[in-house]
């Protein structure tokens, strides 16, 4: 079996450390440990971290290769730091049945770069009308725990309500993209001052609070779990936090630019700004900001949404919803978060890695970098500064927001179970 020595890295910031791979797990960390028959990767200044976790991902297989595959998603999620990503479930077809689900998980296996973890669809084609099998895809290979119409709210009250109480019965969990649909008819912007001046069909901060209220108080009632998406809004985030005061049990996430972008930036009229849930107010971003801070919005997650070009090089009112992430959203939360002083690298971890592995009860990921545990892990170069170049990105498609930006951190290595899947910036 080959060994890895891991010379020197800040251990989720912490102290500089050794770390030594053996196979597929850690054997040891400790100061001084020896080199004899390792590969050494130098990585003094550096963070190591435990693999970063995705609980929202996008990787369009089957159906739309033309805007990312299994292989290409993986891979960039692998130059990400990730080790393990949740596919979501707006495919097509949909991932609705034990045989979709199946057969994302297997491609996720076979090319090795990251694992997959499919999301099933609450209901069947993401209809919102009558449930799908959860129990099948949950008995499945895939083992799925996490359901989702995300891209679509479940609206219907009685939908989400059956399909709270049927998770609870396997610990299983409903994750909600909150978009009240009616409320949000024609809309292209958050709704606000800047809609307004430039006309745009706005989409109002209540249309994703009512959902979120609602849903809380669901999950209240039967005593279920409930995950929300993407929260956008500083009322969301009120919503939560009274929610987990009253001991419900909810879990929520953030999006990278949701922390960094607001909605004055849909005056360029460039789509790559154009996003569900959409851009929202500098309020609201610090909002959002101060409640992944105190965990009040428990984890990151990339809603990484890769389009092709012609569905986004058009004008505005044409052009679909969604960013890349994956590859940038170390960077971003660096840059929003550690770089601000609101979380420290440890903080990082339990947000991105620990937490949504709990959260999707991902096994073997978002475990501490001890001793016995499996080798997932990434290292981060986070003195580096650079301008972002999509043309180096490995997902195929190219719609982030970041382009020539300059952001901090570099992921330069990715392990997973032992295996490099990222050596100095480059995939394996
Ligand atoms: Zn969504």
């Amino acid at each position: 079996m080959s060994k890895i020595l891991i010379r020197g890295a800040k251990v989720l910031g912490g102290e500089p450390q050794d770390v030594l791979i053996d196979g597929e797990v850690v054997e040891a960390v400790g100061t001084g440990l020896s080199a004899e028959g390792a590969e050494v990767v130098e990585a003094a200044g550096k963070v190591l971290l435990p693999g970063l976790v995705d609980l929202h991902t996008h990787l369009r297989e089957p159906g739309r290769e033309d805007s990312e595959t299994v292989l290409t998603g993986t891979r960039a999620a692998a130059s990400g730091g990730y080790t393990a990503v949740f596919a979501m479930a707006n495919t097509f077809p949909v991932a609705d049945t034990a045989g979709v689900v199946e057969q994302v998980y297997r491609l996720g296996q076979e090319h090795g770069y990251c694992d997959v973890q499919p999301i099933g669809a609450v209901t069947v084609g993401l209809e919102g009308k009558k449930l799908a099998e959860l129990g099948a895809m949950h008995e499945s290979a895939a083992g799925v725990t996490v359901f989702s119409d995300d891209g679509k709210c479940v609206d219907d009250a009685v939908i989400m309500r059956r399909a709270l109480e049927y998770v609870k019965a396997f610990g299983g969990v409903v994750a909600q993209h909150a978009q009240e649909p009616r409320l949000t008819e024609g809309a292209q912007m958050n709704e606000g001052i800047v809609s307004a001046e430039l006309g745009l069909g706005g989409w109002p901060a209540v249309a994703e609070e009512s959902i979120i209220a609602r849903d809380v108080l669901l999950a209240e009632h039967v005593g279920s779990r409930v995950h929300i998406c993407h929260l956008s809004t500083a009322g969301s985030v009120e919503i939560v936090r009274w929610a987990k005061s009253r001991g419900i049990d909810v879990t929520a996430e953030v999006t990278p630019h949701h922390l960094l972008l607001t909605d004055e930036l849909v005056r360029t009229y460039n789509p790559v700004y154009k996003v569900n849930p959409p851009l929202r107010t500098e309020r609201d971003v610090f909002a959002l900001r101060e409640a992944l801070a105190d965990g009040t919005i428990d984890i990151v997650a990339t809603d990484h949404a890769p389009h092709p070009h012609e569905d986004k090089d058009c004008e505005w009112a044409a052009a679909a919803m969604g960013m890349v992430g994956l590859e940038t959203a170390l960077s971003v939360v660096q840059e929003t978060m550690v770089d601000t002083g609101l979380l420290t690298w440890a903080g990082v971890a339990e947000r991105m890695s620990f937490k949504p592995a709990e959260i999707g009860r991902a096994k073997g990921h978002g475990r501490p970098v001890s001793a016995g545990e499996p080798a997932n892990l990434t290292l981060v170069d986070t003195a580096y500064r650079g301008s972002v170049d999509p043309a180096g990105f490995a997902s195929r498609s190219r719609n982030t927001p970041y382009e020539g930006r300059e952001l901090p951190g570099r992921v330069t290595h990715t392990w997973l179970r032992g295996k490099a899947t990222l050596v100095d910036g480059k995939l394996t």
